[in-house]
């Protein structure tokens, strides 16, 4: 078992596979896209099954794949089946954005993804063009609607932005009425890539609940999963669930157990922090797996207590001008 420097639990890595993205939405780049990642910057599919099998024998217990896209990476579903085969791995859950996602749902299917959490910020198509800039809302709904078919648990992610989709809250909500879904609302947080001017943001947490039980005042608080970052919550007569997460608020990283490999093979510890090592350098200098759990161990011992440090340690530094396609959310 992995356990921090503050006692925490770790056992849920989150990897980014590619920060390339078929989307540029609003909140996470700018229109014109990135500065992309070259081949030889990104961690090949061998470096990341490595990195991975020896963070599952340390203690890691659930991966989720993210991105950038990533089903828009190369042979990305033959790496998820390789990942699927880990021994210890409990739990193989992805993030996607949906809009070329639908075909593969079968196959996730079958190599035992139970859960994904796909990225849905509006349901009136306009919205979703100006705010990802691309018109492929249909083909997420196909994604939706293809995930429900196979019983695969889904969770939206809607990113709450004042002045885009405020509007969309109760619609997202109203989609629980019928559908097993979990629509979670996420405070915006700066990483944009610059693509816009972030000076904190007008709908906490407590806004967005404000919102919700102004038209629902009969909703009731669930009990929050052990190291869940969600604030729970069902309508009575509703299928599917509502969870907020206080993203930029930082209201959970007193059991954060989770932590975060980039595209290059950065690790981050925290969401706010800018990397404490690299595990794709530290591999092509040819270091054994002792090697690579030696560096490991020493950054889980290093933890910053919560996001507000690791930003603060941050901020002296660069500030941030990362974008989440290089994170992975
Ligand atoms: N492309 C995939 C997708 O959009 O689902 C996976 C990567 S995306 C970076 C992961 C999650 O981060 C998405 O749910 C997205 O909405 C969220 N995200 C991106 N930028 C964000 C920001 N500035 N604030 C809050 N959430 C953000
Ligand atoms: Fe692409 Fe996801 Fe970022 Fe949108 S949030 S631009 S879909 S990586």
């Amino acid at each position: 078992m992995l356990i921090d420097n503050h006692g925490r639990k770790i056992n849920y890595l989150r990897l980014a596979v590619t920060d390339r993205c078929n989307l540029r939405c609003f909140y996470c780049m700018p229109e014109d896209g990135l500065n992309w990642l070259s081949r030889a910057e990104l961690m090949t599919y061998e470096e990341m099954l490595r990195s991975c099998s020896l963070m599952v024998n340390m203690g890691i217990e659930k991966i989720r794949i993210t991105g950038g896209e990533p089903f828009v990476r190369k042979d990305i579903m033959k790496f998820l089946t390789a990942l699927s085969k880990l021994n210890g791995l409990n739990e193989l859950s992805l993030t996607t954005n949906g809009v070329v996602t639908a075909p593969h749902v079968p196959e996730l299917k079958r190599i035992g993804v139970k859960s994904v959490n796909l990225s849905l910020d509006t349901l009136d198509a306009n919205r979703f063009f100006a705010i990802t800039r691309r018109d492929e809302f249909s083909k997420v709904m196909e994604t939706l609607e293809q995930l429900l078919k196979h019983d695969i648990e889904v969770k939206i992610n809607a990113v709450v932005m004042d002045g885009k989709n405020t509007q969309d809250i109760i619609p997202l909500v109203e989609m629980t009425k019928d559908m097993p879904v979990s629509v979670r609302f996420i405070e915006e947080m700066p990483f944009n890539g610059d693509g816009h001017l972030y000076s904190g943001i007008n709908w906490d947490h407590v806004r967005i609940l404000e919102e919700i039980k102004d038209q629902y005042p009969a909703i009731k608080k669930l009990i929050d999963p052990a190291y869940s970052t969600s604030y729970n919550y069902q309508i009575p007569g509703h299928q599917g669930s509502i969870g907020i997460i206080a993203a930029y608020s930082r209201t959970f990283c007193g059991t954060c157990n989770r932590i975060r490999v980039t595209p290059q093979g950065e690790l981050k510890n925290c969401l706010y922090d800018n990397g404490v090592l690299n595990i794709r350098d530290i591999i092509r200098s040819g270091a054994t797996d002792d090697d690579l759990k030696q560096s490991l161990l020493k950054v889980f011992s290093q933890r910053e207590k919560n996001g507000w440090e690791a930003e603060r340690n941050r901020i002296e530094k660069t500030g941030i001008h990362e974008s989440m396609a290089t994170i992975g959310g």
